[in-house]
């Protein structure tokens, strides 16, 4: 059964940082198993966009609704409750917590989510052989290269199941050959969870791996594609 309606909906979005309008009026749908491109020059509204989508900071105006339910109103606490159970993220290299291991970074939403360690470390270990990561489960984030970084994080984003996976420049501080083998991870985790993905990105090509490129200019969307 397919459910014809989209998994995550903005409606007339608009947020403001004193005198500067950072999104404006957006309207935005995000669909399982499609992937959308955010572009647009630096200042644009790209990341206030998804961190008004993800439920990180609160629209002024207009509403956010993840599989028919406001989120845009919950309190805080419910906010993060919802992020933890339904959102994934990919940001750019260095947001793994450098402290713990590869392998207890990829645990760590499950244990967020009140799973015990030890069933959450056990769901983890699962995760290296196909993300081509074997070997690397105990090595620290310092240890790691930008790729086999970006490979943990996708794995951290997707443990969960998400019903979405919100990537912010996942590739920028990676090589062309890396960003290639890294978008393609993100892409195939991401379908096999039948999740959407939003992903901020400066490059083209990225972009244009995307099922939808949208493009902003002072917070406000013009369709690419
Ligand atoms: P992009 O991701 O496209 O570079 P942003 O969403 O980061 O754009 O920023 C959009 C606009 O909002 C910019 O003018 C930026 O300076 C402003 N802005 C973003 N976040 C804040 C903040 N926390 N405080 C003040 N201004 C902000």
């Amino acid at each position: 059964m397919t459910l014809e309606r989209p998994v995550l909906v903005g409606r007339g979005l608009t947020k403001r940082y004193g005198d500067v309008t950072a999104i404006d009026g957006v309207d935005i749908d995000v669909w399982r198993g499609s992937s959308i491109a955010l572009t647009g020059p630096s200042g644009a509204g790209k990341t206030t966009l998804l961190h008004v989508l993800a439920g990180i900071i609160r629209p002024d105006e207009g509403s956010v609704t993840l599989e028919g339910v406001r989120i845009d109103s919950a309190p805080d606490r419910e906010r993060s409750r919802l992020r933890r159970r339904h959102f994934g993220f990919v940001f750019q290299e260095g947001y793994l917590v450098p402290e713990l291991t590869a392998v207890e970074n990829v645990a760590l939403p499950l244990m967020l989510l009140g799973h015990p360690k030890a069933k959450a470390m056990r769901e983890a270990y699962r995760w290296f052989e196909p993300f081509g990561l074997e070997g690397l489960e105990h090595r620290r984030p310092g240890e790691l290269s930008g790729g086999q970084a970006q490979r943990v994080a996708i794995a951290r984003a997707i443990i969960t199941g998400p019903s979405v996976v919100f990537a912010d420049e996942p590739t920028a501080a990676l090589d062309s050959e890396t960003t290639h083998r890294t978008m393609s991870l993100l892409e195939s985790a991401v379908r096999h969870a039948n999740a959407g993905l939003v992903v901020v990105t400066h490059d083209p090509e990225v972009a244009a791996r995307c099922d939808v490129q949208i493009s902003i200019l002072d917070g406000r969307l013009r369709k690419a594609a």
